[in-house]
Formats: C-alpha cells, structure tokens, sequence
C-alpha cells in the first residue's frame, strides 16, 4: 500500500467506520431481564438449581418447549416423567414458569405411527393427544413444545430425523388451538424449499396463529429469513443452538449453523453482520432460547455468549425487545414477577 492508499484508507475509515465501531462498543446488558423461550429441563436438574442459575444469570422467566423425563437413573430427579418434571418445577418457579403441552401427548402416538400420526386426519392417537392438549389449554397458560415437522439432519433422536409436511392435518390443528388459546407454536424446520412452501401455506391459512421458529430455521442464512418475515407477519424467531459452545460442531460441517459465538482464545464474542441488522431491521420478531444444554456449566456458557455475542451488540431499544419484551408479548408473560425464593 502506498503512502496515499493507506491515508486514503485511513480518512476514509475515519469519516464511515466511526458510527459503525461506536455500534459495535459493548454495552453493559449484565442485568437486562431475559426471558428464555425454548428451554429443555434436562434429566441432570433439580428446581432448586434451576432457580439458582437464572438468579444468577438474571434470567426471569422460562418457557418450556419440553421437559426431558425418560432415561434418569433410578432416584434421580430424570427418573421422574416430563408431566412431574414440568410440574415439580411449576412449584418451585409458580408464574416465572410456563409448562408445555404436546410432549407425552404426542410422543407415543408417533412412535407408533410414525407421518401418519401427523398426517391422518383419523389417526386415533392424535385425535386422543389433541384433546389432551386442548384440555391442558382451556385449564392454564401454557406453551407448546417444540415440533419437529423437519429435523432430517438436526435431531439427536433418531425416531424425529425426518421430513414431515408442514401443513399437515396435525399441524392445522395445533394452529387451531394456538388462534384460540393465543399460544405460539415452536416449529423445529430446516430450511427445505418444500418445508418453506408448506409453512407459508399454514401461516396464511391461519393468520391468528403465530409460529415461533426454533433455531430460527436451523440452517439459515439471514436472506431466507429476510424475506420470509416480509410476507408473514404471524411468524417469529428464537436464536437458540446458533451459537458456541452448544453449535460449535455442527457449524464445523456447516457454517450456517452459528449465528453468533462466545469469546474464546481465539476470537472475541460476536455476531454475523447481516444477522445484526436483521434483528435490527425486524426487532419485534426475535427472542432468546438457551434449549438443551449437557451441564450448568454450559448454561453459564449460552447466557454468557446472547449477552456478549447479541445482546450487547443490539441497540438498547432492540436489546429489551429481544431480551424479553417480545416474549412477555407473544407468551402473555407477567411483567412483574416475585423472583424471592
Ligand atoms: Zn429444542
């Protein structure tokens, strides 16, 4: 480089880069609420330690997209089965907890049946697993779990790596009660053209249901997003398992996968660029997960990356809106919450 090239470069990076690095100067978002919207309740967890870590991490609220119940050791808190689980911790954390319906419901009758137990519209195990939802719904607020209409490459359990219809007779039916008890519905999708056409056929076909999309599409770049937020109003995203640690192998193969990362020996936390100006662009249409972790070890690691990596990076407006605002919107949250044990 020149002697002019490089003053060139420099006055220039002076007059364009100042608002640009002024942005990207962290703020302390150290105790900005969170709401956490996709969380599992791991077999390793107690309630008391649940509570502990959110006290910590301020995290205020969270919303369960299904407990995980079956395969704890005997006497272990994951012996107990996810209905327990979810209600054990409905107890310990009363309105900062929202307990999910569609997990036990559902997950026999698709063992069992497999794409028909989504598909048939006389399947008698959905049939019987939808009036057991409706039940729980008419009873208490509550969410849906996560579903998985595509998880073809992105799920642990083998029973749900498949693509199923996204407007199949199962899911028009969940959209029916989330218009009637206004309840989100979590949609595990990979971004498959298919899956795409099928979603934007069912969110038009329902447009008093909101989606939430788990892992916000799982492999999607910002400009599927993009334009997908521009047609649909009744669609929504959570950021959850597109960041270190919990992304960090699958992104190795497929770098869509992270959104964002933690600090670490080598870089520092950050986002995609074009991701920040999408929550930006779409502020009302984002929210946190923390999702499935393997120790509270890695939980303090996710709270830690969305507050460095996202929250930090958002503008104040935009930060509060994901931290929390839209959740306490699209979930009915209560605002105020006694967090005193
Ligand atoms: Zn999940």
């Amino acid at each position: 480089m020149t002697f002019w090239q490089a003053w060139i470069s420099t006055t220039l990076c002076a007059w364009m880069c100042a608002p640009a690095l002024a942005q990207q100067e962290a703020r302390d978002v150290s105790t900005l609420p969170i709401a956490d919207v996709h969380f599992h309740y791991m077999a390793f967890m107690t309630p008391e330690d649940l509570r502990a870590r959110m006290d910590k991490h301020h995290v205020r609220w969270v919303v369960s997209a299904g407990a995980q119940g079956a395969g704890g050791a005997a006497g272990s808190p994951g012996a107990k089965n996810p209905w327990a689980r979810d209600s054990e911790l409905k107890f310990e954390l009363k309105d900062r907890f929202v307990a999910g319906v569609g997990g036990p419901e559902t997950f026999s009758g698709e063992r069992r049946d497999g794409a028909a137990f989504f598909t048939d519209p006389a399947n008698l195990w959905a049939v019987a697993a939808l009036e057991r939802m409706n039940d729980l719904l008419k009873q208490d607020r509550r969410s849906f779990v996560e579903f998985f209409p595509n998880a073809e490459n992105s799920s642990m359990e083998p029973m749900r790596r498949r693509r199923l219809p996204t407007n199949a007779h199962f899911f028009k039916e969940v959209m029916t009660l989330a218009a009637r008890y206004n309840v989100p519905v979590p949609m595990h999708m990979e971004w498959h053209p298919e899956s795409v056409a099928q979603l934007s056929e069912l969110l038009d076909a329902f447009p008093k249901a909101n989606v939430v999309l788990s892992h916000c599409g799982k492999i999607t770049v910002a400009d599927d997003i993009r334009p997908f937020f521009r047609k649909h109003s009744n669609v929504y995203c959570d950021l959850g398992y597109r960041s270190s640690p919990q992304g960090e192998n699958e992104s190795r193969k497929d770098p869509r996968r992270m959104i964002y990362w933690a600090s670490s020996t080598f870089r520092k936390a950050d986002i995609k660029p074009d991701w920040l100006q999408l929550v930006e662009d779409f502020p009302d249409r984002f929210m946190l997960s923390i999702d499935d972790v393997v120790s509270w070890e890695q939980y303090d690691q996710v709270v830690t990356a969305t507050r460095e990596a996202v929250l930090a990076k958002l503008s104040p407006a935009t930060a509060e809106k994901v931290a929390y605002r839209n959740a306490v919107r699209l979930f009915g949250l209560p605002e105020t919450v006694d967090t005193k044990p």
